[in-house]
């Protein structure tokens, strides 16, 4: 499967940014520092609101 990225949307501020679908670690806002994705199984699990998938570039 490849990997893709998602745009999440932070709950805690609302700023919106691209991360890795299959983070190594912990991911936080760039602007609250709030926690918005945390590495499950290899696939990330969503602390946030996904607004899109994007392919892989
Ligand atoms: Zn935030």
């Amino acid at each position: 499967m490849p990997a893709t990225f998602y745009r999440v949307e932070c709950q805690e501020c609302g700023s919106r940014q691209k991360i890795f679908s299959r983070p190594a670690s912990e991911i936080d806002c760039n602007v609250c520092s709030e926690t918005i994705a945390e590495p499950s199984g290899g696939q990330a699990e969503l602390e946030s609101e996904l607004i899109e998938e994007l392919a892989p570039e």
